[in-house]
């Protein structure tokens, strides 16, 4: 029988070896209770038609009745039952399943048809084989839907595995369906040329290693997943991809496998030490799909004493700002908005979010949008990681002040200054600056929304004026998953939740519910697009951000609705229009 875990525990045979004893008294009790000798002497008839006491049948020959047939069948049957719920314990264990109920389940059964088969008649001895095999059957079922499809019992992977082993038998073994999918011509390898394939030839045993650490990066690869962790869980590893900003467990799989992955990703990325795995960080390159070939950042890290190998995937939405603005998911009106102050040549673009919410990318979409030929731009911390055309990147300096690096950049006379992060007192001065006097500033503030983002600005600026002046209008925005469009199920709306959406029930849009399938990793999601808000720079706002300590629902109150369009309503526009869900939105929001 194949388990997820070759080495198992042994720790409850010892005591199922004494219950086993301790049935095999009963059950030999039993049989020379009820297996008779066929010439019996009249008084041992009599024994016989009021059957119990052993020694009723009297002394001499009681001991010598047991039927060794009868005996041995009662050893096989207690054997077999025993040994399944020693099995079905540790198995339980392994995939992470209740072992408790599961074992328990089996055991109880078993002495129930022990019970009977001793104190009622012989033949539920039958029962207690097939109900022990029902639960077998239920167990494994249940388990089977758990783990992964190369790990089911009795399953098409399973029996090709089985006809394998049996010589002359070997022709079926090729017709199973998924066995190891085929090894495509796919390269990892580091910086010195060292491909997987070299570390197998030194290293044999590392080969199933290679092709499945390939086809999970591959897989990642397919479902543009940034990172792969590899970790041991309980008794065996299991595999994580962080897909559009979600953790999801993948596949579980044999804790000696996930030791040669992680022996293999130390060796290629060159975390060894005198032929040991040692933390660190270092690199590999793989030819991904649709990428060419890109940088996989490769660490090993420990975690309560355990490895853990995590691998970083190239940054999938690298080139989505060159798309611009719109496929982004902004919304017609906030483009128009910003396009207007663009126009102006002079003021700041503010873009607010968390961290990891695409403010870079909207940054970039936006500069995108500036003509390059009329207006000189200059990216600011930008460096290396995107690229506009025609524009020139400014790497920010360490070694010497920012003020002197931003003097010697505005010398080159820019008429746009991008600066991702304005988070900085000092950055976020000169480009205020610079928005009321020279030109555009375009910078990200990480903040909640934008009336926390704009009250933050104020206290960097130090000199709310100086915002009031710069800034006409501050962008807000999240990044929230899109529906998978292989596996989305419409739905119809239920008209109670219309209603308190005022939404015209006559017109509620398309609404679709997640599924799952395998491309989207079963989650029903697939990509991601952007919520996006605008809080506009009213009389009002300017009023309430020049009262010191400028709170955010006091600017927010101050916005009113007609200023401001929120990130929840343009949530509510893309379910309606079915690119995602109202549990996404509100999950997104919440954070
Ligand atoms: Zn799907």
């Amino acid at each position: 029988m194949t388990t997820l875990t070759h080495a198992r525990p042994r720790r409850l045979n010892v005591a199922f070896a004494v219950v086993l004893l301790s049935l095999l008294l009963l059950a030999s009790g039993a049989a020379f209770a009820q297996e008779a000798p066929p010439e019996v002497p009249p008084e041992a008839a009599a024994a016989e038609a009021a059957p119990a006491p052993t020694d009723s049948a009297g002394p001499g020959q009681g001991a010598f009745y047991i039927n060794p047939l009868w005996l041995a069948l009662v050893a096989i049957a207690a054997g077999v039952w025993l040994y399944a719920a020693s099995w079905v314990c540790d198995d339980a264990k392994g995939v992470g399943m209740g072992f408790p109920t599961h074992t328990s389940v089996l055991l109880g059964v078993g002495w129930l048809g022990f019970l009977l088969a001793t104190l009622v008649h012989a033949a539920f001895g039958f029962l207690l084989l097939l109900m022990v095999a029902a639960c077998f059957a239920i167990y494994v079922v249940l388990r089977n839907r758990v783990v992964p499809e190369r790990h089911r019992l009795l399953g098409a992977y399973h029996w090709a595995e089985m006809f394998a082993r049996v010589p002359g038998l070997n022709k079926f073994a090729a017709m199973k369906p998924r066995v190891r999918a085929p090894r495509p011509s796919f390269v990892i390898k580091n910086a010195a040329g060292r491909t997987a394939d070299d570390v197998v030839a030194e290293r044999p045993a590392l080969s199933e290693a290679a092709d499945t650490l390939i086809e999970f990066v591959l897989r990642a690869g397919a479902t543009k997943s940034r990172r792969i962790r590899i970790q041991p869980a309980g008794e065996q590893f299991v595999l994580q991809f962080v897909m559009d900003g979600v953790l999801h467990n993948v596949e579980a799989f044999e804790t000696e496998l996930g030791n040669q992955i992680l022996a293999l990703a130390a060796d290629l990325a060159g975390l060894t030490q005198i032929g040991r795995m040692r933390r660190g960080s270092g690199q590999v390159f793989a030819d991904l799909p649709g990428m060419g070939q890109a940088d996989v950042g490769v660490q090993i890290a420990a975690a309560a004493g355990k490895p853990i190998l995590m691998l970083a995937m190239p940054d999938w939405t690298h080139d989505l700002h060159r798309s611009g603005l719109e496929p982004l998911g902004v919304h017609e009106s906030i483009i128009k908005r910003m396009k207007a102050t663009l126009g102006q040549n002079r003021g700041a673009l503010v873009v607010c979010g968390p961290p990891e919410s695409g403010k870079t990318t909207t940054l970039l979409a936006l500069a995108g949008s500036i003509d390059a030929f009329t207006t000189d731009i200059a990216l600011l911390g930008l460096a290396g990681r995107h690229k506009l055309e025609h524009v020139r990147d400014w790497e920010i300096p360490t070694d010497r002040p920012f003020s002197t690096f931003y003097e010697e950049l505005l010398r080159e006379g820019p008429g746009a200054v991008v600066l991702d992060s304005l988070d900085d007192a000092e950055h976020a001065q000169k480009a205020l600056h610079f928005a009321c006097e020279e030109g555009l500033s375009l910078g990200g503030v990480t903040a909640a929304d934008a009336p926390h983002g704009l009250a933050l600005l104020a206290k960097l600026a130090g000199d709310p004026e100086m915002v009031n002046r710069a800034v006409t209008c501050v962008v807000t925005q999240r990044l929230v998953r899109k529906l998978c469009a292989a596996c989305r199920e419409e739905v119809e709306p239920n008209p109670a939740l219309l209603k308190k959406l005022s939404i015209d029930p006559e017109d509620p849009g398309t609404w679709y519910r997640p599924v799952g399938c395998e491309s989207c990793l079963g989650s029903g999601y697939q990509g991601r697009t952007g919520l996006f808000g605008m809080l506009i720079l009213t009389e009002p706002v300017k009023d309430v951000l020049r009262t010191p300590e400028a709170r955010p629902e006091a600017i927010r109150d101050a916005a009113g609705k007609a200023a401001f369009r929120t990130m929840y309503q343009d949530g509510i526009a893309k379910v309606t229009a079915g690119v995602t869900t109202l549990e996404e939105v509100r999950r997104v929001l919440k954070s």
